[in-house]
């Protein structure tokens, strides 16, 4: 039984391509919305339907709540998939949505607030016992505020938007004295990016390794772990190479970790897929980071090593449906990695959009890519720089590296700069190749040109 006749996906690129084809094995037709200078892309092409909802500015498509409900009523689409990014994590878009009648395929416009606030997220799990790191309790009022916290956790600590997200509304204070400047820094930042001023403050661990939890949870209240990701090379806060186990993963780290994460779910009664991001410092200890309320770009290295098709479950627990697994029967074998391919100067990072002129997949055994890209399309400059994941999956990281690394040397991309080049240099890495890395590794590395300060 298909749990919904017809589903709208309310994103582009790859995870709108990544979407359609879940609802096609599930027997769901989907509606791809499209931006103008969207319509020769793939969702259009895949999709059952297409409805144009407005022109290139996110504001006036992809994020254009109206537009989308109305598209979805004139389709009669019963289920929109937000992906992620866009509208994602907005709870008036999930709250729209129930008000149509129609079924958002995420959590609850609660869960999404409480997520979407990471400073009351932060506390809420203090309270119940979910360690954090040192900080503030709740948002920050103001710099002096600020001053008076630092001067009690200690420097260095970070300055965050609590509606941040993508690396972006932080500032690390190294010196006292600096507070007051960069928390003007940090909220200007935020109000721009987020429309929302709210700060808060952590210790700065330095040497932190970024590893996440992947749940599921059904509206009956049941929840599962799918283990950990780790996710600590980064640039600029922002993931770079995903991989799934942790190299230094044990059932005993994988059973603490991800109970802490079905804790952290329970405790704010999750629904649906979501993730649990965790601070690791030098000792091995874990503290609660944010939840993110979404599926994860990251998703693949997760079904890669489970065998559980993220999305399909994502559809199928919207719908009602209870739990397809229980915790003992999800099997963790092999390992996998993801690198992103943005459409950006391997160098120094800058958005390179334009037509690509040859786009040659890598493929063979152990390789998926989730891609929206082909040759003789035109990346456009108005949205993410993400054009490809390259996925690898070997019965052990050195198989996993190993093909990743043929299958990079295998995709041709031409007529725009790609970070190719880049990840190259990272897999030749003795300090990746060890696993012996942490969210510094591209500041504190030379050899992979990241020189600028973070
Ligand atoms: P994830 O947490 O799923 O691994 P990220 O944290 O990298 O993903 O990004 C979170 C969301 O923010 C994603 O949906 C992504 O599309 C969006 N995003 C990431 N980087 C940027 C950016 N530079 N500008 C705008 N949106 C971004
Ligand atoms: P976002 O919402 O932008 O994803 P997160 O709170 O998840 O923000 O943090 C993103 C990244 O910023 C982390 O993966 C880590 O690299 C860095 N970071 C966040 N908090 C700290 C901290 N307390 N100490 C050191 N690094 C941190
Ligand atoms: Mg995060």
């Amino acid at each position: 039984m298909t749990p919904f006749k017809k589903l709208l996906i309310a994103n582009r690129g790859e995870i709108a391509v990544r979407v359609i084809r879940a609802c096609h094995e599930l027997g769901i037709k989907t509606v791809a919305i499209y931006s103008a200078i969207d319509k020769e892309t793939l969702p259009v092409k895949f999709a059952d339907e297409a409805v144009c909802i407005g022109p290139a500015a996110s504001a006036q498509s992809y994020l254009n709540i109206p537009a989308i409900i109305s598209a979805a009523e004139i389709t009669d689409a019963e289920a929109i998939h937000p992906g992620y990014g866009f509208l994602a994590e907005n709870p008036h878009f999930a709250e729209a949505c129930l008000t149509s009648g129609i079924t958002f395929i995420g959590p609850t416009p609660e869960n999404i607030r409480l997520g979407g606030d990471k400073a009351r997220a932060r506390q809420t799990m203090k309270r119940r016992g979910i360690p954090v790191v040192p900080g503030s309790d709740g948002p920050i009022q103001d710099e002096e505020a600020a001053i008076k916290i630092i001067k009690k956790i200690g420097v260095p600590a970070i300055l965050k938007a609590s509606a941040g997200g993508g690396g972006r509304g932080m500032r690390i204070v190294y010196e006292e004295k600096e507070t007051e400047e960069l928390f003007h820094m940090a909220q200007r930042e935020s109000l721009a990016a987020f429309g929302n001023g709210d700060l808060y403050v952590e210790k700065y661990i330095p040497e932190m390794r970024h590893i996440e939890v992947q749940v599921l949870a059904d509206n009956k209240g049941s929840i599962i772990h799918l283990g950990e990701r780790d996710c600590s090379i980064q640039r600029r806060h922002q993931k770079l190479i995903e991989e799934s186990p942790y190299i230094f993963s044990t059932p005993k780290f994988r059973k603490k970790i991800g109970e802490l994460a079905v804790k952290a779910a329970r405790v704010m009664k999750y629904k649906n897929a979501g993730t649990v991001e965790f601070i690791m410092d030098n000792s091995g200890a874990l503290y609660f980071m944010e939840i993110n309320t979404r599926i994860q770009v990251e998703h693949p290295v997760t079904e890669m090593i489970t065998g559980v098709d993220l999305v399909k479950e994502q559809i199928k627990l919207a719908s009602g449906e209870p739990l397809s697994y229980k915790q003992h029967d999800i099997k963790f074998s092999g390992h996998s990695i993801e690198c992103r391919i943005n459409a950006e100067d391997p160098e120094r990072f800058v958005p390179s959009s334009g037509k690509i002129t040859s786009f040659i997949l890598p493929g063979g055994p152990g390789i998926r890519v989730d891609t929206a890209a082909y040759s003789g399309w035109t990346v456009p400059a108005h949205y993410d720089s993400l054009i490809a994941k390259v996925v690898a999956y070997g019965r052990n990281r050195e198989e996993a590296i190993a093909r990743m690394h043929r299958a990079l040397r295998e995709f041709v991309v031409e007529g725009i700069k790609t970070t190719i080049p880049f990840y190259l240099r990272i897999l030749n890495d003795p300090l990746f190749l060890t696993g012996n890395f942490n969210t510094q590794f591209l500041s504190k590395n030379s050899n992979t040109s990241e020189k600028e300060k973070l």
